[in-house]
């Protein structure tokens, strides 16, 4: 581990520049930059440009990231060689390739904190997209006051605090109910949305950019639809660019990972949006996951009967 001299002054440009001392603490710190960078960039809206600079959070993790590189090696700070077999990734497109490639216990540029449970990857393949650990770092990094609350309340957090701060508490869990019953809306469901109140709360643009984002072309098949998942309820993704015939559920849980069931289909002409990424994950599937498992088991009971 390296420690950086800092002088006791007020920090300048090149103290900010430096960053924090090398340590677990900043490994850690640096892990959740890179989740919340991999969360920043699934979610990208395509109408939006992305190119250098890089985002910001983007462009920081990187630059630290390559400070490590130059400053990691055992004895002291000064300039060295890097580390046998040491893959410092130097572009983006280096860091997103080891978030897929490889488990984030073994980036060997990162002194991870042993009493936390920060194993396996940041993206996964099938379809790609972050995986629930980077979900849930990227969170933490987030909201690093309320760390130890749990994935579903991190992922209402912002929610909340609107719920709070207009004096309606007590009408948050109305808020949950209703997002777990409507994973997907059309911009005129939204239009009608905020002519409403949910749990005492009149709905604003605030909450609904909280909740919602438009669904992204990615999700469209070639004749523009999009497909929900028959077991959680939310998008699937069509394979191999959109034939419409095949499809994925990117929920980590759902059972239509391995057996994929084809609920409703809308159009894009709908200009559709869905739950964000944390909730539809932490907050939306997991309730309609054990509603629709325990729905097609009273449906299945009749034929146990008869096999009986
Ligand atoms: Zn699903």
């Amino acid at each position: 581990m390296t420690d950086l001299p800092y002088p006791s002054s007020a920090p300048t440009a090149f103290d900010h520049a430096i960053g924090e001392a090398y340590n677990e603490a900043e490994s850690r710190r640096i892990i959740g930059m890179v989740a919340a960078t991999v969360a920043q960039l699934a979610d990208w809206p395509k109408e939006k440009a992305f190119s250098v600079p890089y985002p910001p959070l983007a462009q920081y993790v990187l630059d630290r990231i390559a400070l490590i590189g130059v400053l990691r090696h055992p004895g002291g700070y000064h300039l060295t060689p890097y580390r046998d077999r040491l893959s410092c990734p130097r572009t983006l497109a280096d860091l997103m390739a080891l978030c897929w490639s490889s488990p984030i216990d073994a980036w060997p540029f990162l002194n991870l904190p042993d009493d936390e449970d920060l194993t396996g990857l940041l993206v996964e393949l099938d379809p790609i997209r972050p995986s629930e650990l980077c979900l849930r770092l990227s969170l933490e990094f987030t909201h690093p006051d309320a760390a130890d609350r749990s994935l579903e309340r991190l992922a209402l957090l912002d929610a909340r605090a609107l719920y709070e701060e207009a004096g309606h508490p007590g009408g948050f869990p109305k808020l949950r109910e209703w997002l777990i019953a409507h994973p997907v809306l059309s911009s005129q469901e939204i239009a009608f949305l905020k002519l409403e109140r949910i749990g005492g709360f009149q709905v604003t643009d605030e909450l609904i950019d909280i909740l919602y984002l438009r669904v992204h072309e990615r999700y469209f098949s070639s004749a523009d639809e999009i497909a929900v998942c028959g077991h959680c309820g939310l998008v699937l993704v069509p394979i191999n660019g959109g034939s419409g015939e095949r499809w994925q559920c990117e929920t980590t849980k759902c059972r239509g990972r391995r057996n994929v069931l084809i609920g409703d289909v809308r159009h894009v002409a709908e200009n559709l949006h869905h739950a964000a990424r944390p909730i539809r994950e932490f907050v939306i599937a997991g309730p309609r996951l054990r509603a629709s498992e325990g729905s097609n088991r009273q449906a299945s009971s009749p034929l146990r009967d008869v096999e009986c």
